[in-house]
């Protein structure tokens, strides 16, 4: 189905700019996080659980990348690809490594060296990307995404999940970064503590009048092994949003973002063995299509309700 009328898709904005259908790929590089080795915080944001993403290319297996793309070609038609760091913050390499510029460098360099890739995009914290790390990702001369995690623009919800970060110091990240023509994703999660439909307005006017091109929307997840478990099981974390209340504040959200933000994702899906809740997130094919026959019975179109004056 083409549902390019109703949101600004990523594929569509892909298959628009490079003339092809694109894919990720991801890649997996030794990093950590400022909120996890000490620097900011010992334990992680509180929904963190990074053995939950999806697995990853190696990189150091050239077999492995051909047989990937192999696969993503005859499976779903991918004509190019665009290499992809997910996993911790993907500019602040682990401690054990000694050099850490020469470490990035050589590691963005071989992601991005196969001819069928046509760019990088790099997911990362406002507080773990500096000109160091931005000056080497210029270096390599192809199309660079900085993924940077916002969450909220309530401080009280940045506090409540750990993030170890402030609002200003994501909108600092986006104006050093902009300086470099990088495009930039924000991360946002919806079902915090302090959310209301007034506040995820706000939200979007936030993410409309910066630099900002895209967007990655989550739902606040309960993963397995994660500080939130415990609070949902002792009753002290917020009501987990049902189904049908994510997509209104989700429809909310679209509505008041620009046209031109671009929608890279629009809710987190997460394997079954690692999902405590909310349980309707299990079931990634189907979702996607739910949320696209919710906007269209409820008229939901991005921008529909961003006025200019
Ligand atoms: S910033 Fe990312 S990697 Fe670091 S603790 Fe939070 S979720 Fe985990």
């Amino acid at each position: 189905m083409d549902y390019s009328y109703l949101i600004n898709r990523i594929g569509d904005h892909w298959k628009q700019k490079y003339g092809k259908k694109i894919f990720k790929i991801i890649m997996h590089g030794d990093f950590t996080c400022p909120n996890i080795d000490g620097t900011v915080g010992n334990e992680g944001c509180i929904y963190c659980n990074m053995k939950a993403l999806e697995p990853y290319i190696d990189l150091e297996d050239n077999n492995d990348i051909e047989q990937h793309m192999k696969y993503l070609k005859e499976r779903n038609g991918a004509e190019a690809f665009i290499a992809y760091f997910q996993d911790y913050s993907s500019t602040y390499p682990s401690h054990k490594i000694n050099d850490s510029s020469s470490y990035l460098k050589q590691l963005y360099e071989k992601a991005v060296s196969h001819p069928d890739i046509v760019g990088i995009s790099v997911s990362t914290r406002p507080d773990a990307v500096s000109k160091t790390e931005l000056d080497i990702l210029k270096s390599l001369d192809t199309d660079v995404t900085i993924e940077l995690g916002l969450q909220t623009i309530n401080e009280s919800d940045l506090e409540w999940i750990v993030r170890g970060h402030t609002v200003k110091q994501f909108t600092d990240a986006v104006e050093l970064i902009s300086g470099y023509g990088f495009d930039i994703v924000a991360h946002i999660i919806l079902g915090l503590p302090n959310e209301t439909d007034e506040s995820i307005i706000e939200l979007a006017r936030f993410i409309n009048s910066g630099k900002i091109n895209g967007i990655k929307i989550h739902q606040l997840t309960v993963l397995k092994n994660t500080r939130l478990e415990k609070l949902y099981n002792e009753n002290n974390a917020p009501e987990i949003l049902s189904e049908n209340e994510y997509f209104r504040r989700l429809g909310i959200l679209i509505r008041h973002l620009k046209k031109d933000i671009v929608i890279h994702r629009l809710y987190t899906d997460a394997p079954s063995k690692d999902l405590i809740a909310p349980l309707w997130c299990s079931n990634k094919t189907g979702l996607q299509d739910k949320i696209f026959k919710y906007f269209k019975e409820n008229g939901i179109r991005q921008g529909s309700s961003v006025h200019t004056s």
